[in-house]
């Protein structure tokens, strides 16, 4: 190799350096990330709850992060959740089931896509559930059933309430009707949670759709959503293409669906535990001011309106 050769083929290197296009793993270990100014210090968004300054963009957060925000940091119990047999179809597609379950696993250090934890709101103390997208796309198969489960579970043995950060894209392919029948087992789990009167409260974060918006995370008592998520069953292009029609400005975000009377309040992040809390009082009948027997409905029905205004 002759001096030339050698400058061009060092060139080549740099510029090559210079154009690789990061990774979705390069961005994820970097102390960076992007909204709509451009790059943000993770740490910074961090200090917001993952809420943008400027824009209150509200990013997906990991449910670990989730619990730290409404419980306080590491103040609450993990529970680990039966996992039946991977990948009872032996599905493969570009890449085997197995293998994606593999990589899943490694990326979230979680078992499954769902986390079932206890901890306590306003002296409440609360059974929840929430999902991580990382694990593919927070999707719902066998595992994260049993973990749904073991939360209700959980509630009625411990008299709890049952919250649930619902997120994900839908049933998971990978396990079709086993996934699917999902939606079954916990709508009647959450059934036996109603018959206890144990209170029942969904928060719906970014994205939620498909048959987890068809099934649990569509019957709680109360329902709220975070700023700007996704609450949707089919996508905005299905629906566009079947109706021919343009859809409506910010279609399937909590702002459009709150006014359609989907969702009953919209909450941004840092007010979440406080009006979770005071929810849960007024459900559970621990307000005193709603507390006699004569004016017991309108008080609640008077105290409901006040928190949803
Ligand atoms: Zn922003």
């Amino acid at each position: 190799m002759n001096w030339i050769t050698k400058i061009i083929k060092a060139g080549e290197k740099i510029k090559t350096a210079i154009h690789k296009r990061a990774s979705k793993e390069d961005i994820a270990n970097s102390d960076w990330t992007s909204c709509c100014k451009g790059p943000i210090l993770k740490k910074d968004l961090e200090k917001n709850l993952w809420v943008c300054p400027d824009c209150n963009k509200h990013h997906r957060i990991k449910p670990n992060q989730r619990f730290d925000i409404l419980f306080g940091k590491n103040n609450y119990e993990i529970f680990r959740t039966p996992i039946p047999k991977d990948d009872p179809l032996e599905w493969s597609d570009s890449k085997s089931y197995k293998d994606r379950l593999k990589s899943a696993r490694k990326k979230t250090g979680l078992n499954c896509g769902m986390m079932v934890v206890a901890g306590s709101i306003n002296n409440i103390k609360v059974t929840a559930v929430a999902s991580d997208f990382d694990f593919l796309g927070a999707s719902m198969a066998a595992a994260e059933g049993e973990a749904f489960l073991y939360g209700i579970q959980y509630a009625i043995e411990n008299n709890t309430p049952f919250l649930c950060i619902s997120a994900g894209g839908g049933m998971r392919m990978m396990e079709s009707l086993i996934s699917l029948s999902q939606m079954t087992r916990t709508t009647l789990a959450i059934n036996d949670l109603k018959a206890k009167n144990l209170p029942y409260v969904v928060c719906i974060t970014d994205p939620t759709a498909g048959g987890i918006t068809a099934s649990y995370a569509m019957l709680g008592d109360i329902h709220i959503a975070e700023p700007g998520a996704l609450i949707a069953f089919a996508g905005a292009r299905v629906i566009q293409g079947t109706v021919k029609e343009e859809l409506p400005e910010g279609f399937q975000k909590s702002e459009y669906v709150e006014k359609t009377g989907f969702i009953d309040l919209i909450v941004e992040r840092k007010k979440l535990s406080e009006k979770i809390g005071t929810l849960l009082s007024i459900l559970l009948k621990k307000n005193s001011a709603i507390s006699t027997d004569e004016n017991e409905i309108t008080q609640d029905t008077q105290s409901l309106s006040k928190v949803a205004s």
